[in-house]
C-alpha cells in the first residue's frame, strides 16, 4: 500500500492501493487513445478547458490546500499561494501557447521554409512532493497546451494531491484519459520509461533519481528533462539596501519551511556589513512563527516526514563536530527542526557541500566580489544566485561569472511563469516555464519546400 502521513501529527490520513503493472499498461494506452484526438484540437479549444482549470483551481483552493498541509506539513497560507500561482501559470500558457508555439518562417534557398512546433505524445513526469501542486502544474499546463497528453508518477507521499491534481482536469472538462496520476511506487518507473507510447520523460526531484530516470531514458532513445537540487548562495554587498536585503534573505531561506530547491542556503556577506545584517536576520528569523501548519499565521510548519528532519539533524551535527556554530536553533522534535543559523563554515561541511533541505542557513563572510563568486560556484549545483547590491551596472558585467540557471539582482530566485527556469551541473538540464518550456516536449520540426 502507498501511504500519506501527516508529518504533524504523526497520523496515517490516507491510503492506496498500487496499480499493477497491467492497469499501468492500460492507462498509458488510454492516454495515447486520447492523444490521437487531443493533437488535433486549435488551441483556443485547449485555451478554454486550461481557463476553466484555471477556475477550478481557485475554487478549490481551500479545500486542496488543506490536503498539501496534511500531506507534507506546509503552512496553509502558503498552500493556498501554491494553488493559486498554479492558476497563473494555467493562465498564463492559455493566453501564450499559440503565440509561443506559431509555425516561424525562416529565409533560406527554398521558395517557403519554416519550423513548425509538434506535439510529442504522452509524456511521463515524475514529481516530488516539496510544491505537490506547482511542480505538476508548471509542467503540465504547458505540455497540454502544446497537444501532449501526460501521466504521472508522484512522490508517494502526496497520492491524495496527485489524484485532486487529475480531478482538476477532469473538473476542468479535459478528455478523460489526457492527464492521468498513476498511483504507484518509484519501481514501476523503468516500465513506464521502456513502454513505447512514453515519448518523453521529465523529473523534478533528487540527483539520485534524475540520474536513474534520465539514464533509464537515454538507453531508449527518449528525451528528458531534469530539475534537480540548488545549493543557492544569497550574496549581500557592502552597499546594499540592508533591510530589503534582510527581508528577503529570511523568506529566500524560510519559505516552505526551507524546503525548496530554490532556496537560498548559504548565507554570504560582505565583511563590511556582516555583523549588522546578521543582527538583524537572526532577529527576523527568531520571530518567525512555528506551529501547526493548518493554523493561518504559521510560517514554520514541520519537513515534509521525521526522516527529513533526522537527515538534516545529521548535516547540522557533523557540521557542528567540523567547527561550525549555531547562533540560533538547531534542535529537532519529531519532524520540526527550529529556523536555525550557522557561521563558521568550511567547505568540507556537509552544511556547505551538500543541500540542506529544511531551515537551515550557512553563513560566511568574503572580502570581495571575486571572493564572493568564487565560494558561490564552489558548488556541484547551479540553479541560482542572489545578489544585493545598489551597483546595477556592475551587477549585469558579473553575472556571466555565476556558473547557474539563473542570476537574482536585488530579489530571491523564484519561479515565474513568464521566465525560464532550470539549471546547470548537477541542478540538471532542460528548461521549464515561459517559451522556452513549452517547447521542450514538442517536435521541432523543419519544413522546406521547393
Ligand atoms: P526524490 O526522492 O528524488 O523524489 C522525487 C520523485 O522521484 C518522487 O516521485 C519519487 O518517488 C521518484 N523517485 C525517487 N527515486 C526514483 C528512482 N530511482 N526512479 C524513479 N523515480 C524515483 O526527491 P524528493 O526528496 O521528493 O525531493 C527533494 C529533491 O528535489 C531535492 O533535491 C530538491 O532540491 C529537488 N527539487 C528540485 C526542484 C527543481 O525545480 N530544480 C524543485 C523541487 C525539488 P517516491 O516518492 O515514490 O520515492
Amino acid at each position: 500500500m502507498i501511504h500519506s502521513t501527516n508529518p504533524y501529527t504523526g497520523e496515517k490520513i490516507y491510503s492506496f492501493q498500487p496499480l499493477t503493472a497491467e492497469e499501468v499498461s492500460e492507462k498509458i494506452a488510454h492516454s495515447n487513445e486520447v492523444f490521437k484526438d487531443w493533437k488535433q484540437t486549435t488551441f483556443q479549444e485547449r485555451a478554454k478547458l486550461m481557463m476553466n482549470a484555471a477556475d477550478v483551481l481557485e475554487k478549490r483552493k481551500k479545500e486542496y490546500g488543506k490536503v498539501i498541509s496534511e500531506e507534507m506539513g506546509k503552512p496553509i497560507g502558503q498552500s493556498i499561494s501554491e494553488i493559486e500561482k498554479c492558476a497563473w501559470v494555467c493562465k498564463f500558457y492559455a493566453k501564450n501557447a499559440a503565440n509561443f508555439l506559431a509555425s516561424e518562417e525562416i529565409k533560406t534557398d527554398a521558395e517557403e521554409s519554416f519550423v513548425s512546433y509538434e506535439p510529442l505524445g504522452v509524456l511521463l513526469a515524475v514529481m516530488p512532493w516539496n510544491f505537490p501542486f506547482w511542480q505538476v502544474f508548471r509542467f503540465a499546463a504547458p505540455g497540454l497546451m502544446a497537444g501532449n497528453a501526460a501521466v504521472l508518477k508522484h512522490a508517494s507521499s502526496v497520492m491524495q494531491s496527485a489524484n485532486n491534481i487529475q480531478k482538476v482536469f477532469e473538473e476542468a472538462g479535459f478528455p478523460k484519459g489526457l492527464f492521468q496520476n498513476l498511483v504507484i511506487g518509484s519501481d514501476k518507473v523503468e516500465a513506464i520509461i521502456e513502454n513505447e507510447i512514453i515519448k518523453a520523460v521529465t523529473l523534478t526531484g533528487s540527483e539520485p533519481a534524475g540520474s536513474s530516470v534520465a539514464g533509464l531514458a537515454a538507453k531508449k532513445i527518449k528525451k528528458a528533462v531534469l530539475e534537480l537540487g540548488g545549493n543557492n548562495a544569497f550574496i549581500v554587498l557592502d552597499d546594499a539596501d540592508l533591510e530589503k536585503a534582510v527581508e528577503v534573505g529570511v523568506n529566500a531561506r524560510y519559505q516552505n519551511t526551507g524546503q525548496s530547491c530554490i532556496a537560498a542556503k548559504r548565507l554570504l556577506l560582505q565583511e563590511g556589513i556582516a555583523e549588522e545584517y546578521l543582527e538583524k536576520y537572526i532577529d527576523k528569523v527568531k520571530q518567525l512563527k512555528s506551529g501547526d501548519p493548518l493554523v493561518s499565521d504559521t510560517y514554520i510548519g514541520v519537513l515534509a516526514s521525521e526522516k527529513l528532519a533526522k537527515d538534516l539533524e545529521k548535516q547540522v551535527n557533523e557540521s557542528v563536530k567540523m567547527g561550525a556554530k549555531i547562533l540560533v536553533g538547531g534542535k529537532r522534535d519529531k519532524a520540526y527542526f527550529e529556523p536555525t543559523v550557522i557561521t563558521n563554515i568550511s567547505e568540507e561541511m556537509p552544511v556547505f557541500k551538500e543541500e540542506t533541505f529544511g531551515p537551515v542557513i550557512a553563513v560566511q563572510t568574503f572580502k570581495d566580489l571575486d571572493e564572493a563568486i568564487e565560494i558561490s560556484n564552489n558548488s556541484k549545483f547551479g540553479l541560482g544566485v542572489s545578489l544585493f547590491t545598489e551597483d546595477i551596472e556592475m551587477a549585469k558585467k558579473v553575472a556571466p561569472r555565476f556558473n547557474e540557471g539563473a542570476v537574482f539582482v536585488n530579489e530571491m530566485v523564484k519561479s515565474d511563469p513568464r521566465l525560464p527556469f532550470g539549471g546547470v551541473k548537477s541542478s540538471g538540464f532542460g528548461r521549464e516555464l515561459s517559451s522556452f518550456g513549452i517547447k521542450e516536449f514538442t517536435n521541432i520540426k523543419t519544413v522546406y519546400i521547393k
